[in-house]
C-alpha cells in the first residue's frame, strides 16, 4: 500500500474557472497560462480541463513541444521570448509565437532564416521594470521590427505589477494607450487580476483607454481557482473553483495531557487535555514547514487546524472535538473534502506568508496525482 496522500487534480473546476475568466472579458480571446508546468498542475494533465482556451502561453521552450505533442495546433505563445538563437527554429518548425522585449532578441530574428514570417507580442515596460522596452524605446522597436522580412504581425503587450492591489492598473494602462494609440495590432494587458477587476465591459465601454479587456487576456492563477487578490476576494467570491486538493490520511493518533509537546522543537504544548491526528504530509510533499500552529485543515470535511511543527514526511492536527475521526480519516490539507467542503488554497498560503500560486507550483514530485472529473 503507497503512503495515503494524494493530489487530485479537478478537470470541470479547470473549465469551470477559464469559462469565468472569459465570461469577465466576453469579447477577448484567452490565452489559457500554463507555465511552470501548468502551476504545478501538469500540462498533460489539466489539458482536457483547457481545451476551450483559444491559446497557450508558456514560456519553456520544452513545455511549448509538449502542448504541439498533445496534438494543440492553434496558438503558442512563449511569455519570453527567445533565449538563444537556435531557439527560432523550434519556434518556425513548431510555429509559436513568442515576445520581443529586448533589443538582443531582435537581433536575433534579423539574422534567423525562415520561410515563414513570426507572430511576435513586442513587450513594453510600461512601469514593472522586469521584461520590455520602455515607453521611449518602444516604437523604434516597433519600427524596426516592422521592418524585419522574418516578422509578420506584431502584436503589442504589457504586464502590470499591482493588478491585484490598490495601486491598480490606471497608470501603466495610460502609458500604454499613450505610447500605441495609432499602432496597428492586437493587444494584451491583463493577467487574472486586471482581468477579474479591471476589464468589466462597463468600465471599458466607459473608458476608451481601457484596453484590459482586449484583444487576448492572460489568465494563470484565476484558471487554478485561487483568488488573484486574496483576501480582498475569495476564489469563491470570483466564481473559481479548486483545481489541486491535496489529501492525506491520518495514521496514528495520541493523547497529550496538559503540559505535554508535539513535533519536533516541542513548538506547541497542550493548555487543556488534547487529542492529536499525525497526518501523512510534510514538507517534501511541498506543505509549507513554515505553515503555525492553527493553520487550517479539513477532516472527514470538517474543520481543524494543524498543532506544532511541520515534519518532513507528517504533521499533527488537533483532533479534540472530532471525536470520530482517527485513524485512516481523511485530511484535506487544500481543496475539496469528499463531503464537498472546501478549504481554499489562498487560506493555507496566508498562513504560509505566502501566494497560492507558490504552494501549488510546489507539489512534490513524489505526490501520486489522480485526474478526476
Ligand atoms: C504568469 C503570467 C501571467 C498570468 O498571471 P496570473 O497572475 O497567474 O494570472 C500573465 N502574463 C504574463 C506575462 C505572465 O508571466
Amino acid at each position: 500500500m503507497p503512503r495515503p496522500i494524494q493530489a487530485s487534480l479537478h478537470i470541470g473546476a479547470l473549465a469551470n474557472n477559464l469559462a469565468r475568466s472569459r465570461a469577465a472579458a466576453p469579447d477577448a480571446r484567452v490565452w489559457a497560462i500554463v507555465k511552470a508546468n501548468a502551476y504545478g498542475h501538469g500540462i498533460e494533465r489539466v489539458f482536457e480541463g483547457l481545451r476551450a482556451a483559444d491559446g497557450f502561453a508558456l514560456l519553456d521552450l520544452d513545455e511549448a513541444q509538449r502542448v504541439r505533442t498533445l496534438g494543440w495546433r492553434g496558438p503558442v505563445l512563449l511569455l519570453e521570448g527567445v533565449f538563444e538563437q537556435r531557439d527560432l527554429e523550434l519556434c518556425s518548425r513548431l510555429d509559436l509565437w513568442h515576445a520581443v522585449h529586448c533589443d538582443e532578441q531582435i537581433d536575433m530574428l534579423a539574422t534567423h532564416k525562415t520561410h515563414v514570417p513570426h507572430r511576435v507580442f513586442l513587450k513594453m515596460n510600461s512601469g514593472m521594470n522586469r521584461l520590455g522596452f520602455t515607453p521611449s524605446r518602444y516604437r523604434s522597436a516597433w519600427t524596426r521590427l516592422n521592418a524585419l522580412p522574418q516578422v509578420d504581425e506584431i502584436s503589442l503587450m504589457t504586464h502590470f505589477s499591482d493588478a491585484d492591489g490598490a495601486r491598480g492598473v490606471a497608470e501603466q494602462m495610460a502609458v500604454f494607450a499613450s505610447v500605441t494609440r495609432d499602432l496597428p495590432g492586437e493587444r494584451s494587458l491583463s493577467n487574472s487580476a486586471a482581468t477579474l477587476r479591471h476589464s468589466l465591459p462597463l468600465d471599458a465601454a466607459s473608458d476608451a483607454n481601457n484596453w484590459a479587456a482586449s484583444d487576448w487576456i492572460r489568465p494563470g492563477i484565476a484558471v487554478y481557482g485561487s483568488a488573484p487578490d486574496f483576501p480582498e476576494h475569495s476564489a469563491s467570491d470570483w466564481g473559481l473553483q479548486p483545481t489541486m486538493t491535496l489529501s492525506a490520511k491520518i495514521i496514528a493518533t495520541q493523547t497529550l495531557s496538559i503540559g505535554e509537546s508535539v513535533g519536533y522543537g516541542s513548538s506547541f504544548v497542550a493548555e487543556q487535555p488534547m487529542r492529536i491526528g499525525v497526518v501523512a504530509c510534510g514538507y517534501a510533499d511541498g506543505y509549507p514547514r513554515i505553515c503555525p500552529t492553527g493553520t487550517p485543515v479539513l477532516v472527514n470535511g470538517v474543520r481543524s487546524h494543524t498543532v506544532g511543527r511541520v515534519s518532513m514526511d507528517m504533521l499533527a492536527i488537533d483532533l479534540t472535538a472530532l471525536p470520530a475521526a482517527g485513524f485512516g480519516s481523511e485530511v484535506t490539507l487544500w481543496g475539496r473534502a469528499a463531503n464537498g467542503a472546501v478549504l481554499s488554497i489562498d487560506e493555507v498560503a496566508r498562513c504560509a506568508g505566502t501566494v497560492g500560486y507558490e504552494l501549488m507550483c510546489a507539489l512534490a514530485q513524489r505526490v501520486p496525482v489522480v485526474v478526476a472529473a
